[in-house]
């Protein structure tokens, strides 16, 4: 049993029930009807609470199974998913001027991002359904985390990734044993021939916006950044909570997770959420900036590869994520980027790919625009591992000094 109850379409707002095994609203179709998965919280609440947790001793992702779309334990594997480590960094927070800065470091994953969370839940659901083959389109991430869990679960998954996917990422796809498609267009072509070929073939979708238990899995990581401050901080709330934006589910997941935090009396007051883009592909932004709030898709022009999405597929739940928490969207390019990465190693020698560190940037930006106070402080969510794309690192990075093996070479650079 689940202590799901209904399924609500964050277009027109119709409620279905979990038993309808539907995965978008039938009326609004996938492209906007995004379904809301709803609990019964007053039944959650009982087990869900700061007393009850206290005593929880599972440190992973599945210490909120009653905030999960699961019935129960069959298809979750064993992998160590989730409880990532939450750090707070004076020398960052001094660099980026604000009070107090404190960094989740999702690369800490399984396969080093995020979004084992929501492959967790995927494979799991896969297994629940029954499902005899799982795929997903990704900008790399999704990818390679799916195929892990695919093979924890011995579930053949098939990949599809646009032909600029870092190296790394592919790799892993290929490791795992995943069919791999690298469609020769863009990410946004690739996540079509994905939803055409999943309907054709019956294979059981993760694509995170259009599943809509996945987001379900990312949120876990404002759960535990919640509980972490609790336990490791006095319950120290950041004013802020920031987070890169591609499809807009991780940011909608984590306010989702926020949001119920504070329902179930883990928290006092709600973080404002800073949504951040790369300035060559900032949909988020400008529509944002617009009073109309509507998605103009755009061409993808970025280094940051996880979130070179032109075309958001969770652009409701996105942008709700910032209005409702009255936050924030800002862009920042792509040298920003690359300073964030070595910023971020440097001072809180945390080391994060391209879109998993924009949010340093992001909160540098803001400052220096007013939208983030100098007494105020910041979480940032550090999506993904810096191996991840060695190449943005190398370039980030600096020179090395290549010498003779002789002890007057060095001394030639150390004077
Ligand atoms: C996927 C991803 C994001 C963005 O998540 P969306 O749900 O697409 O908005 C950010 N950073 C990293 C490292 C990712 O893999």
């Amino acid at each position: 049993m689940t202590y799901i109850n209904q399924l609500v379409c964050v277009n027109c707002g119709r409620s279905y029930g979990e038993d309808e095994s539907i995965n978008y609203c039938p009326i609004c179709g996938f492209q906007s009807g995004i379904l809301d998965v709803q609990y019964d919280y007053l039944a959650v609440e009982k087990i869900c609470n700061p007393t009850a947790f206290k005593k929880n001793s599972n440190f992973s992702m599945w210490r909120y199974l009653p905030l999960l779309p699961l019935q129960g334990m069959v298809g979750i594997q064993h992998l160590q998913v989730g409880w990532t480590p939450l750090y707070e960094s004076r020398n960052l927070a001094g660099e980026l001027g604000v009070a107090r800065c404190f960094i989740k470091d999702d690369g800490r994953n399984p396969t080093a991002s995020l979004k084992d969370r929501a492959s967790a839940i995927g494979v799991a659901k896969a297994m629940e359904y029954k499902a005899e083959c799982i795929a997903c389109a990704s900008t790399g991430n999704a990818a390679s985390s799916l195929a892990g869990f695919a093979a924890a679960a011995g579930l053949p998954a098939v990949i599809f990734v646009p032909q600029r996917a870092p190296k790394a990422k592919v790799a892993q796809l290929l490791v795992f044993g995943a069919k791999v498609f690298s469609v020769q267009g863009t990410y946004d072509q690739a996540w079509e021939l994905c939803m055409q070929s999943s309907g054709e073939f019956g294979w059981y979708s993760r694509n995170c916006a259009v599943n809509p238990y996945l987001i379900e899995g990312k949120k876990t990581v404002a759960l535990e950044l919640v509980e972490q401050l609790l336990y490791q901080y006095d319950g120290a709330v950041p004013d802020w909570v920031v987070v890169t934006v591609g499809d807009g589910c991780t940011v909608g997941g984590v306010w989702k997770g926020l949001t119920e935090m504070y329902r179930l009396g883990f928290l006092t007051k709600l973080p404002k959420i800073l949504g951040v883009q790369a300035q060559g592909c900032r949909p988020f932004v400008t529509a944002w900036h617009d009073n109309t709030r509507k998605l103009l898709p755009v061409e993808a022009n970025t280094l940051a590869d996880s979130i070179a999405v032109g075309h958001p597929r969770n652009f409701q739940k996105g942008m709700n994520a910032v209005l409702e928490s009255q936050g924030a969207f800002i862009a920042v390019d792509d040298d920003d980027i690359l300073w964030s990465m070595t910023t971020l190693a440097r001072k809180a020698a945390v080391f994060g790919e391209p879109a998993g560190v924009a949010g340093i940037a992001g909160v540098k930006q803001a400052v220096k625009q007013g939208i983030i106070d100098k007494n105020e402080s910041v979480g940032i969510i550090v999506t993904g591992n810096g191996l991840k794309d060695i190449e943005s690192a190398i370039k980030g990075g600096g020179v090395v000094h290549k010498i003779e093996p002789d002890i007057e070479a060095v001394r030639s650079y150390v004077k």
